[in-house]
């Protein structure tokens, strides 16, 4: 039976959170080499809630080194083009700072590994993964359009550096197929340990929605099944419904029955969360449901001309080529867009909306 922590926190007091996790999934981490991955998206403030906060990892960061001595990387794979905006997005984010001068670039360093040859035959994984011993997750506690919940699996998609991420999403072009590959993903390496910033939490449009909420909690687990049972279940969506918790469970990672997790502390529904707007065609009951859902309910993504500043970085980071400069603002072709919301995610200006 797996275990989920839930445990009360703020970003001041994390500490006693963080380390209680370390006491319920005891790691042996002397002489080890420990990559600790947070969930970075993109350049943004802490307060903006898209990334796991700085206090968090750096709380990580602290407990391991009482831990060791241990090799320890701090590092991820934000955005999908983004290879130089890798130390950008660390500094921005501040989590460059929580790091401690471990922080490194792993997407400059990589190796091919096969992977499901209906997407790709070969993916690039960061050097820094496949020498790690141990890795220690941060994911966020997030709504996403394409997944309902991007929590401890969805976090593992940033082990892939730059633009393959973007070659697998239109590889998936739907997001059932999409969900399934982020759990193929994930099974390449799967994490030892989870611990999610669950302190300011996004629901709505998420991945990088402005509807905020505050949840006050620290949730942590040696299995991300099960964390993420534990998380759709806050949010209101059954973990049953859910594709990815589905396959994961069909492929031996865990189990999503709440039955059969054991809560370290209290669950409970958080009133009224608002689930992404596609969130139904993504927990319909089966396959053929969801893609005639999908293509009734389809929302496209749509840059307010009042924000949007004419950067370019969504045209430059589509990976289907559906979006083109008019009139210096972005119009997207309906056609040709697979929804993967990834305009929405690098926006710097939070310019576009779902509509
Ligand atoms: S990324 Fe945002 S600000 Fe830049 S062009 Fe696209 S919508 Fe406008
Ligand atoms: S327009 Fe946006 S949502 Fe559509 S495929 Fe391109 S990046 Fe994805």
């Amino acid at each position: 039976m797996s275990t989920v922590m839930i445990h009360p926190a703020t970003y001041a007091t994390v500490q006693p959170a963080v380390a209680k996790a370390f006491a319920l999934f005891p790691l042996d981490l002397k002489g080890k080499n420990v990559l600790i991955k947070p969930n970075l998206l993109r350049g943004s403030a802490p307060e903006e809630g898209v990334v796991t906060h700085p206090a968090v990892l750096r709380a990580v960061v602290d407990q391991v080194e009482r831990m060791g001595p241990a090799v320890i990387v701090v590092g991820d794979n934000p955005g999908l083009f983004g290879y130089g905006a890798n130390e950008a997005c660390f500094k921005q984010t501040g989590l460059m700072e929580a790091a401690k001068g471990y922080y490194r670039n792993i997407g400059n360093d990589s190796r091919g590994v096969a992977f499901n040859p209906q997407y790709l035959p070969q993916v690039s994984l960061s050097q820094a993964v496949l020498d790690a011993d141990v890795i220690i997750s941060l994911p966020k506690f997030k709504t996403h359009g394409l997944t309902v919940v991007t929590g401890a699996i969805k976090n593992s998609y940033g082990l892939l550096p730059g633009a393959q991420k973007a070659k697998l999403h239109k590889a998936a072009g739907s997001p059932q197929r999409f969900q399934e590959l982020v759990v193929e993903v994930f099974a390449l390496r799967v994490p030892d340990l989870f611990i999610m910033d669950a302190i300011v939490g996004m629901e709505g449009n998420g991945p990088a929605s402005p509807d905020l909420r505050h949840i006050g909690l620290i949730l942590a687990s040696d299995n991300a099944v099960a964390m993420d049972a534990v998380v759709a279940h806050m949010m209101g969506c059954e973990p049953e419904r859910l594709p990815f918790l589905q396959k994961a469970r069909q492929i031996g990672l865990g189990d999503f029955d709440l039955g059969k997790i054991q809560i370290e502390g209290h669950l409970s529904r958080i009133p009224d969360f608002k689930l992404p707007a596609m969130g139904g065609t993504a927990i319909a009951s089966n396959r053929a449901v969801q893609e005639f859902l999908h293509s009734k309910t389809i929302l496209r993504p749509k840059a307010d001309p009042a924000l949007c500043t004419a950067c370019g970085t969504c045209v430059e980071q589509c990976p289907v080529d559906a979006l083109s400069m008019n009139e210096d603002i972005p119009q997207v072709d309906a056609d040709t867009c697979i929804t993967c919301f990834c305009c929405q995610e690098m926006c710097p200006e939070k310019a576009i909306a779902l509509q």
